[in-house]
């Protein structure tokens, strides 16, 4: 018989895996402290977290204390176990399919363990999902998580609508996952993933907006750790907010969105038209980035993107702005130019700095960080 309420201690389990999330390292004391409860019923879910392989204990000499069933004394230091591989993560991007086998651990880097070009059908990527995942080193994993890029309804598994990748609107990924590893899928917008990265960094001690720069331009608002999810699955769209004076087609179906003006495959079209030249690349578009003066077009598209981002911090109440992807390969230059124009335009700088930081994209943190929270530790400890 539980002393304990099968609910609360799932929560308390939660409490607990988040604050290590949050912290890297941390005694039991401090989990017990940080968590709200007493020392004893924190001592007993870490036990019980250490038997799942969720927590390990890091010993004197930095060597992991394994397969003990109790965790020791309250000042042993406890982290996120480091072995055995517990999720798939995937990352369905529009070039490349990427998976890899992790444990709770966040990855320090972003490695992959096998890679595919993404095919143009469902059924050919089908089968080489079928074929690379027989190399991943994972039995049977507790959950598979899943960035996609594009429109997607996480409650359901359906994605609404990929401009980029328009196959997989029509494909049912959860039931292509499940086939392969038999475990729960979850899908996850890739720019939220990319914001749950951030989760247990600098950044993260306060509530931000990521914007991620690439083949469209996506964004993702991150409040006491967790994605903000809105009533309905249209959230963080902020590529797709239409632009006076533009009128291009976009591929979402409406005309004149930002990401027809900052988006990589639009800046290099932009150039192109600017220079008349037939053969252009992202790189000519970064070395014209890195001249004397900024190209009219590319400081016209920072703008539009810096208005577009202030309008978000204006309306949420933010104050920190974390930007990665294709902006930070632009150069000083045009990031100099987008945090400035941010930053006058935003209420917030008459008042006190509002902060914009570069950071590298982290899908595969960002993932790990979302499985724990959706798979390992599903309770919504939030809302409690
Ligand atoms: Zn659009």
């Amino acid at each position: 018989m539980r002393a304990v309420p099968k609910s609360l201690r799932l929560t308390n389990q939660a409490r607990l895996v988040e604050q290590l999330l949050r912290r890297g390292v941390a005694t039991r004391a401090e989990l017990a402290k940080a968590g709200g409860m007493s020392q004893p019923t924190a001592g007993k879910i870490i036990d019980e977290l250490s038997s799942a392989g969720v927590v390990e204990e890091l010993s004197g000499s930095n060597e992991v204390a394994r397969g003990r069933p109790s965790v020791g004394r309250p000042g042993k230091q406890l982290r996120l176990s480091q072995s055995p591989p517990r999720l798939v993560i995937a990352e369905l991007g529009v070039e490349r399919t990427r998976l890899s086998a992790v444990p709770a651990a966040l990855p320090d880097d972003e490695r992959w363990d096998v890679e595919f070009r993404t095919p143009g059908s469902e059924a050919t990527w089908r089968q080489r999902l079928r074929q690379h995942a027989a190399a991943l080193s994972i039995r049977r994993p507790w959950g598979v998580m899943v960035s996609v890029p594009g429109l997607v309804d996480e409650s359901t598994g359906k994605i609404l609508l990929c401009p980029n990748l328009h196959w997989c609107e029509r494909a049912d990924l959860p039931a292509a996952f499940h086939e392969v590893f038999r475990a729960p899928v979850r899908l996850i917008q890739e720019s939220r993933a990319l914001a749950l990265a951030e989760v247990g960094t600098r950044v993260s001690a306060g509530d931000f907006l990521l914007v991620d720069f690439g083949d469209g331009v996506g964004g993702s608002i991150v409040v006491g750790q967790r994605p903000y999810e809105g009533n309905v699955p249209a959230t963080g769209e902020i590529g797709h907010t239409p632009i006076a004076g533009n009128d291009r087609q976009c591929g979402c179906g409406n005309r004149g969105c930002l990401e027809t003006l900052i988006a990589e495959p639009w800046l290099v079209r932009n150039y192109a038209e600017l220079t008349g030249e037939q053969e252009v690349t992202f790189a000519d578009v970064c070395r014209a980035a890195l001249g004397p003066e900024l190209p009219q077009f590319l400081s016209e598209a920072l703008d539009a993107t810096a208005s577009c981002i202030a309008a978000i911090l204006n309306v949420c109440g933010l104050k920190r702005v974390v930007l990665s992807g294709i902006i930070r390969d632009l150069g000083p230059r045009a990031a100099d130019h987008l945090i400035a124009s941010i930053r006058r335009a935003a209420m917030w700088s008459r008042f006190d700095t509002v902060e914009v930081e570069l950071v590298q994209r982290r899908r595969a943190r960002g993932l790990t960080i979302a499985g724990i929270q959706r798979v390992i530790m599903p309770t919504d400890w939030a809302a409690s």
